[in-house]
Parts: structure tokens; C-alpha cells; sequence
């Protein structure tokens, strides 16, 4: 079978005109193939992507040669060549240069109607494409897929990196739509941090990258930075509080593990204005090594002393945190230190275990102490549906920063690249970044 395709376009002034892009010859006796194949598809797309550039450019540089002020037709200047690539292949265009009108300011500017376009020698669906690629997967893979299903030019791995680099930097800037009502519903931030590989030349082996989720009742929105690199992270999280609706009056929940630059990063962003709270499930963790290693130290039959006398504390210090009761919990964790440390004093066999329950109960105690401004009454939370750990934020560490940048992966860090990678695969997840309509939603 023979295929002519042709293509015919209509310019605005009404002129008509038809190319043949493409001649292909389907014959095969074999009958082993239906269809377009991959390469014939590609090669039909590089030609009607060329037809279809080499029109727009004849028209606007047509349409931009008519002064809107007097009418005339202004000079040419000169032509020139620049290189676009797209998602269809890469093309050497002659683009004009026209000068300015005798009406308005003099002649000899040279002025080009596609300066804007060509800035960054990319269309920004290839730019979008290359970024989001480069967010799933490495750098290298990503020029792999695209170089696979589309026409595009030689993709290599540092092209991918500098476009995700730019579109990261635009998603930064991105300012939320001003006409966004404020929403009068809670804010909570679930904030973690995770460690990622570092490169050699920063001195460091491990690089932090902070991630988390911040949510309304029915809205989301993840973010990721690298504090180290960001230019400034209390105005990115602002700017990711202001898309949410935060009016900048109500305090905002903030639900972490505890480490103390994780929340400040939040009271930077809002200047203050937040309610912090201890992640419950960290706290439940600590409580349950306690009983582990108390139950480990009475189940042992040279233990001396009253079972009862270190299992009832142990017992209802888990429902006194939940239920707020702090200094009830803190009065029963200061009787198994004083319990625990006599203990270890004797020179028997439980000693171990005895030391092992006494830094346990330290553990706990230094934890809570720590946090003390951050223990509510988790019980009544949770009858309220309201969160109570950083469960959300854990799925953001595994989502944001390990599927791209675990320590598995064996590649190394520079904190702008990782960074980058942070806030671009955030917005990826969120689908802020729309390939189809080559924009970033705030
Ligand atoms: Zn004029």
C-alpha cells in the first residue's frame, strides 16, 4: 500500500496551502506489521512538525512587520538562524529581525518577533516533559525514554538536568493566584526530614532533604526542599501555605518527630504562628522499648523485687500520654528510673537488663522533656479525626525523596541538585505541572 500524507494550512489573511509531508510505502508480502510502525510515526511527525513551523513563522513574521501605530510596513533588518528543539525534533529556523518604525522612535533596533519564544532555544512542553521524566526517573533514563517514543534530538543527561533546573526554578517562583479565597478551614503541615548521599566535593556524607504535605480538609499540596540550597525556605513554604488559603492570621498545626529545625522551618515561614505537636507514633515507640525491656527484667526468675511495683507504671504510661496526662506519665517514668537504677547498682546477672531498662526510661523521659510544649490530649484528638502523627509526612519521604534519591540508588548529591529534584518531583506528584497545557499551577 502506498500512503501520500499532505498537509494543508489556512493562514489568518486567508491564504490556503497544501505540502506533501510524507510518502510511504506500506508493502509487506509478509503481512507481519498493521499500521504505522515507531520510526515511520517519528519521521511523520518531524515533517509535519517542520511544515507546521515554517508556516507560523512565515505568518507572524508577516503580521509583525505591519506597524499597528501608522500602518507601514517596517524593514527588514536581517535574518537569522536559531536552533528550537521540541518534542518533534530539532530545527534550524530563519528568523527575522525587523526594525523599528520611522513613526515611533527612529530606525535601527533590530527587533525579533520571536525573541520570547526561542529564549531558551526549547518549547516548553519539551522543557515540562524533560523535567518530569528527570523528577521519576535519573537523569539518564529520562533522555533514554524520551529519545525512545518521541523524535526528539539527541537527548543527553545533562540537557535533562539543566531543563529540570529551570523548571524547578519556576515552580519556586510561581506566586498563587491573588483572586484565591482565604480559607477559614484548620492548616495542618505533617513535616519530616530524610537523608540522602552526598557528593564528595561538600565534605559531608549525607545531605538533609525536608519534606511533608500540608492539608486542609479537602485539599493537599506536598513540598520538598533542601534547606541547604534553598534561596530562601520559609518564603517557598509561605508561598506553599498563602496556595492552601492560609490567611496568615490562624495558627497552622504542624505534626512532626520532634527535631527542633523541622517545625522553626514552618514558624519562619508564618512568623510564629504555629501550634506544634509531637507525633504520637514516635512517642508509642519509645513507650513500648520501656515495657519490652521492663517486661525482659521481671520475667527473669533471679528478679528480686515486686513484679507489681515496675509493671503498673509501665502499664499506664502509654494511657496517661495518650490521654494528655502528662505529669502522671512523668511521675511513673521517675519511680522505674529510681526502681531501674537501684537494680543496676547490684552486682548480679539481670544488671544488664536493668541498665538496658534504665537507659530506655531515659530515652522516654529526655523525649518528652524535650517536647514538653508539644504533648496534647492525643486521645481527644483522634475522637476528633483529627491527625495525630507524621504518617502523611513519612509517605512524602518515601514518595519525594527515596524513590529518586535513596541511598540504594548509589548517586550522590549536590544540595542545588537535590533541591531541585525535591521541589520538581513534589510538584509532579501534586500534578502542578501539566505537560498538556505547559504550565505550572500555583
Ligand atoms: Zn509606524
Amino acid at each position: 500500500m502506498d500512503v501520500r500524507i499532505t498537509v494543508e494550512t489556512s493562514s489568518e489573511t486567508g491564504e490556503k496551502r497544501t505540502e506533501e509531508l510524507l510518502h510511504l510505502n506500506l508493502a509487506d508480502k509478509c503481512h507481519s506489521h498493521l499500521g504505522l510502525r515507531l520510526e515511520q510515526a517519528k519521521a511523520l511527525l518531524v515533517q509535519l512538525q517542520g511544515s507546521i513551523l515554517r508556516h507560523q513563522m512565515e505568518e507572524i513574521s508577516a503580521a509583525s512587520r505591519t506597524c499597528p501605530c501608522c500602518g507601514r510596513t517596517r524593514p527588514v533588518h536581517d535574518y537569522r538562524t536559531r536552533v528550537l528543539d521540541t518534542l518533534f525534533g530539532r530545527f534550524r529556523l530563519r528568523v527575522l529581525r525587523r526594525r523599528k518604525c520611522s513613526c515611533r522612535l527612529g530606525e535601527g533596533d533590530a527587533l525579533s518577533p520571536f525573541a520570547q519564544v526561542l529564549r531558551d532555544r526549547a518549547t516548553p512542553d519539551l522543557r515540562m516533559l524533560q523535567a518530569e521524566l528527570g523528577a521519576r526517573h535519573s537523569f539518564r533514563e529520562a533522555a533514554r525514554i524520551l529519545e525512545t517514543f518521541l523524535p526528539c534530538a539527541r537527548q543527553h543527561n545533562t540537557t535533562v538536568r539543566n531543563r529540570l533546573d529551570i523548571v524547578a526554578k519556576d515552580i519556586t517562583d510561581a506566586k498563587p493566584p491573588v483572586s484565591k479565597t482565604l480559607s477559614s478551614q484548620p492548616l495542618t503541615v505533617f513535616i519530616d526530614g530524610a537523608h540522602i548521599r552526598c557528593r564528595p566535593e561538600y565534605q559531608k556524607r549525607h545531605l538533609d532533604v525536608v519534606v511533608g504535605k500540608i492539608e486542609t480538609h479537602d485539599m493537599c499540596r506536598r513540598f520538598g526542599l533542601a534547606p541547604q540550597a534553598a534561596t530562601s525556605s520559609s518564603n517557598q513554604l509561605r508561598r506553599d501555605l498563602d496556595a492552601l488559603g492560609w490567611d496568615g492570621r490562624r495558627p497552622v498545626t504542624v505534626i512532626s518527630d520532634g527535631e527542633a529545625a523541622l517545625p522553626n522551618l514552618i514558624r519562619g515561614a508564618t512568623k510564629g504562628k504555629i501550634r506544634h505537636i509531637l507525633d504520637w507514633w514516635h512517642i508509642s515507640m519509645r513507650v513500648q522499648h520501656v515495657q519490652n525491656a521492663i517486661k525482659g527484667l521481671v520475667q527473669r526468675k533471679d528478679f528480686p523485687g515486686t513484679t507489681a511495683l515496675l509493671m503498673t507504671p509501665v502499664e499506664t504510661l502509654r494511657w496517661n500520654l495518650w490521654h494528655g496526662e502528662i505529669q502522671v506519665a512523668a511521675t511513673h517514668l521517675q519511680w522505674l528510673i529510681v526502681d531501674c537504677a537501684r537494680l543496676a547498682k547490684f552486682e548480679t546477672a539481670f544488671r544488664d537488663q536493668a541498665q538496658k531498662a534504665l537507659a530506655r526510661c531515659h530515652d522516654l523521659y529526655s523525649y518528652l522533656a524535650n517536647n514538653l510544649g508539644s504533648l496534647v490530649d492525643y486521645g481527644r484528638r483522634y475522637r476528633r479525626g483529627l491527625p495525630i502523627s507524621t504518617s502523611r509526612a513519612e509517605g512524602c519521604v518515601d514518595d519525594i525523596a527515596n524513590a529518586r534519591m535513596s541511598k540504594r540508588s548509589r548517586m550522590r548529591w549536590s544540595p542545588r541538585g537535590a533541591h531541585n529534584v525535591a521541589v520538581t518531583r513534589a510538584a509532579v506528584l501534586d500534578g502542578r505541572l501539566s505537560v498538556s497545557n505547559h504550565r505550572i499551577a500555583a
